[in-house]
């Protein structure tokens, strides 16, 4: 959450300002409460800031265009507010009482309270509500004329995640950046050096980037950048392109369209037919120990514990070992019972979900196993964990995650035929599964083709402020799933259930006024929930129910009903979401929603 961009170059450039703002754009996704800025003028000699609350543009409409600034080295912040109303005053950069320090953050200041107070009585004076703004008064505390030196002593103090970004008029050619839970690269330009949150900032300039690792501080110069370690530059492996919306008119809606080419990358040389198996390289190196594993916790947060929940259904079924979903922020405060065959496996589409790390730390903590799933190369996940699987969906900037969870439950489906097959799955079952997943993408892309019914009848209901969306075995996290879709983009009101459930409760709630979407396709529960279906019906709630193309009974049974192709049991929740996004989505656009940007919520959650 929150982007941080920095900028600073060999050259005085009149266009940096407008260089910083362009990067800065792409981090939108990861806030959108407000924006800011604040850079060295190299002509006028001075530090300029401006802020804005909301978005990236209207912090533009605030520059003067008729000015020319040659902002050099500059800072630019993103906010997704944690402490401290959505106001200008909160919005970042912050800075001192002289004015001289400035500070961009992205995360927590746990301790905040204490060190404000402490400051106050030391005589610093406060302008903002935020934990990020002691930073700042710490960091003036122990300006002496060298801002690295000042910034390290005043890091010792900070309990709690940042990725900083500092800049000082005092000391004025540099940029101090530092790192805490919270991801920051540089990314090494031509005559220039940025700082960003993540690598879809600086693809535009260059495509070498320095990650930097918890603890590290780099002093960014124009000439050069020390990080107190020997690093080599890796490359970005997302092209510009990825970054872009390719004419479709939101990214929610290009993700949803990208998936059948998103879930044959995910499984591109990695099945091996004629075996019934899976080889996943990032794995190889704990092939053995995973022999041994008897028990599995998956952790994740959100979209990616639903992929989870399905994954817990899909290893139990294939490989008979237990396995447990836990939400990643509950994880390290409860007392999972682990022991050494037991595995945490993490799923975070960014590889930077602070809870989900968390999870991840307290497993490594006990000495277990620890696997990671994530979309992101390079991510904090990735580095940490002994061993995972990249879903290589390529970048996903909407904030509902769609295309990055069909890659985590096609990986999550390699992963369980993988384990089977070390087990006691037979090479016949093995080899149906995986032949039914190399058509699942050519499936997908005839649900997607299909998408203009779904239009209609997002039109249809969208005057609905409450859905209950129902599923049964494998269906269930898809219900949960598909309400979460609907809840985040549109601003309505569903729930996701069982389908055993809602006699126990939710039938209270059941009228002509709130419909249920059911996942009803051909499958071993399928008789199941058309009694469900039946016991909606008989309190007149509207239905839509999502079957298998030709079952032409359920018509007499649903309101309306979404056709999805057929295919087995253990892979039906990859197709079955796909309509639920569309729904989803044009519901959303229906209703007028910010699409990419839903109110209140980011992407990538550094913070706990
Ligand atoms: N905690 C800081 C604030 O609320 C930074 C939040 C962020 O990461 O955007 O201003």
């Amino acid at each position: 959450m929150c982007g941080i961009v920095g900028y600073i170059s060999k050259n005085a450039n009149p266009e940096s300002l407008h260089l910083g703002i362009e990067a800065l754009k792409r981090l939108e996704y990861r806030g959108y409460d407000s924006a800011g800025f604040a850079f060295w003028d190299e002509r006028k000699r001075e530090i300029v800031s401006q802020k804005a609350v909301g978005k990236i543009t209207s912090l533009e409409q605030k520059i003067d265009p008729r000015n020319s600034f040659f902002a050099n080295p500059l800072i630019l912040h993103t906010r997704w507010a944690t402490h401290g109303g959505v106001t200008e005053k909160n919005a970042h950069p912050h800075c001192d009482c002289k004015r001289n320090i400035w500070v961009v953050h992205n995360g927590i200041i746990e301790n905040f309270k204490i060190l404000k107070a402490r400051l106050e009585k030391e005589g610093h004076k406060f302008t903002s509500e935020t934990d990020t703004e002691v930073i700042a008064h710490l960091i003036e505390k122990f300006f002496d004329g060298d801002l690295e030196e000042a910034v390290r002593k005043s890091l010792g103090y900070l309990e709690g995640t940042y990725g900083l970004a500092i800049i000082c008029r005092d000391d004025p050619r540099k940029i101090v950046a530092a790192r805490l839970s919270s991801p920051l690269l540089i990314g090494l330009g031509k005559d220039q050096y940025l700082v960003a949150s993540d690598p879809s900032a600086v693809i535009a300039h260059t495509r070498k980037v320095v990650y930097l690792e918890d603890g590290e501080i780099a002093s960014i110069s124009p000439e050069k950048f020390v990080i107190y370690k020997e690093k080599k530059p890796e490359d970005i492996e997302w092209s510009q392109e990825q970054y872009e919306k390719a004419g479709y008119a939101h990214f929610m809606l290009k993700e949803i369209m990208e998936q059948p080419e998103t879930l044959e990358d995910a499984m591109r040389g990695r099945l091996i037919i004629e075996e019934g198996t899976a080889r996943l390289g990032g794995l190889q190196s704990v092939e053995k120990k995973l022999r041994q594993v008897d028990k599995i916790y998956l952790v994740a947060c959100g979209t990616a514990r639903h992929a989870a929940l399905v994954g817990e259904y899909m290893i139990e079924e294939c490989a008979g070992i237990v396995t447990k979903t836990d939400a990643a922020s509950e994880f390290r405060y409860r007392k999972p019972i682990l022991d050494r065959n037991s595995v945490v496996l993490a799923i975070s589409q960014s590889g930077e979900t602070a809870d989900t790390l968390a999870a991840l730390r307290e497993a490594k903590a006990r000495g277990i196993l620890t696997l990671g799933i994530t979309n992101v190369v390079g991510s904090s996940q990735a580095r940490e964990t002994d061993a995972g699987v990249y879903t290589r969906a390529g970048p996903e900037i909407a904030v509902a995650s769609t295309k990055a969870f069909t890659s985590q439950l096609a990986v999550l489906a390699l992963f369980a035929l993988f384990l089977g097959r070390q087990r006691q799955l037979p090479l016949t079952t093995g080899e149906s599964i995986a032949k039914e997943l190399q058509r699942i993408p050519a499936l997908a892309r005839r649900i997607l083709e299909n998408s203009a019914h779904i239009r209609e009848l997002a039109k249809k209901y969208q005057g609905f402020e409450n859905f209950l969306y129902l599923g049964r075995k494998y269906n269930y996290p898809i219900a949960r799933e598909g309400a979460h879709k609907i809840k985040e983009t549109a601003y309505v009101h569903a729930e996701g259930c069982r389908g055993g459930e809602p006699k126990h409760c939710e039938l209270a709630l059941i009228s002509e006024n709130f419909p249920s979407i059911c996942l009803a396709p051909n499958d071993s529960v399928y008789d199941k929930m058309i009694s469900n279906i039946e016991e909606i019906k008989a309190r007149k709630g509207p239905v839509i129910a999502i079957a298998t193309e030709g079952n032409q009974d359920i018509k007499n049974l649903a309101d309306d009903v979404i056709y999805v192709p057929e295919t087995i049991e253990i892979l039906a929740p990859i197709l079955n979401i796909i309509p639920l996004q569309l729904f989803a989505y044009h519901v959303a656009v229906l209703r007028g929603c910010e699409i990419d940007f839903p109110r209140n919520l980011a992407k990538s959650v550094t913070v706990e």
